[in-house]
């Protein structure tokens, strides 16, 4: 059978001044977790397992607590950099199973809400995870409330053995079929009005000259219907290609910074993360489709004139959706 199993184990101290976060909730208490990143340990124990799963180390070696880039880090971010990473090894989350030990606060009234946020962030149903709350019986450093640790285990199935499940997206549930050849999961999907597939997005955190497209091209070629246009950015370059089925012929090219610059002022200052890269496309699409920030969104007029900008109005961008099994999708 193949699957894998991963362990993850870790402990943060309790201290003043900090806040608690636990599974990405932030939750009322007199005292904190002390770390380089949000010291969200129940996070931690979980991307420990994931990593383990697979024998790719810890998250130590992942964001080295003396790289200053991962100082108050929010581990959700650092979460959503593990699930990808096991998605590039052909690996997805079957379920997770987690502990955290805490004498104190009560977490019972927060473990649904962490369960979503987790949920959310690796795409899961909210009853693949698991978590307990428990204490230590005032035993040990965890009983004196010097500390709150946590325990997961996490089991990873082949990401290709699931592509035959029907995805639950509500996005997508309506109506006409579209049928998934293999699971993929675009960095960003863009839909129109109607959710139908206008735009894949691969988005590279270094600049390599030409902009590698047989991502792209997989992606495109693992759908049943033929998705118009696809997108590589790179923290220098942007070029949008046209798909017939067949073959993508670029057909505009745009500085990164002239798109995206707008909604970011620090862009361009320093090492270019992937998550905030992502981030930054997605609220250029989204301000081309619905003008949340301005009325002519930059290259409006470049969009236009390829025929993208009038698809993209009043729709939708999706981060890492994940499109695998028989996707439904309204006509
Ligand atoms: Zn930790």
């Amino acid at each position: 059978m193949n699957i894998r199993i991963g362990n993850g184990y870790d402990i943060h101290r309790l201290v003043e001044g900090r806040p608690l976060i636990l599974g990405g909730v932030n939750i009322p208490h007199e005292l904190g977790l002390l770390g380089h990143s949000d010291a969200d340990v129940l996070t931690h124990a979980i991307m420990d397992a994931m990593l383990g799963a697979l024998s790719l180390g810890d998250i130590g070696h992942y964001f080295p607590p003396t790289d200053p880039q991962w100082a108050g880090a929010d581990s959700l971010v650092l979460l959503e950099q593990v699930h990808r990473l096991i998605w590039e090894k052909g690996w997805q989350i079957g379920n997770i199973d987690s502990v955290v030990v805490a004498e104190r606060p009560k977490l019972k009234p927060h473990i649904e809400k962490m369960r979503d946020r987790l949920a959310d962030v690796l795409k899961l149903k909210p009853d693949q995870i698991g978590i307990k709350a428990t204490t230590n019986e005032k035993l040990g450093p965890v009983g004196r409330e010097e500390g709150i640790a946590s325990h997961a285990v996490v089991l990873l199935v082949p990401a290709s053995k699931a592509a035959s499940q029907p995805v639950e997206n509500p996005q997508l549930a309506n109506a006409q079929t579209v049928e998934i050849k293999a699971a993929i999961v675009p960095d960003i999907a863009a839909l129109d009005k109607d959710d139908r597939l206008v735009m894949l997005v691969k988005v590279q955190e270094k600049a390599v000259g030409q902009t590698d497209i047989s991502d792209v091209i997989c992606w495109l070629k693992a759908l049943s219907i033929v998705v118009p246009f696809a997108m590589t950015v790179d923290p220098e370059d942007i070029q949008i290609f046209q798909w017939d089925g067949d073959a993508l012929s670029p057909v505009c090219s745009l500085k990164t910074a002239d798109a995206i610059g707008h909604y970011s002022p620090e862009f361009g200052s320093g090492r270019v993360v992937w998550h905030y890269l992502c981030r930054m496309v997605e609220a250029w699409l989204d301000d081309l489709a619905y003008h949340w920030k301005s009325e002519v969104p930059p290259a409006s007029e470049q969009i236009a004139g390829i025929g993208l900008l009038q698809r993209l109005q009043g729709g939708t961008t999706q981060a890492q959706m994940e499109l695998r099994g028989d996707i439904v999708r309204r006509d």
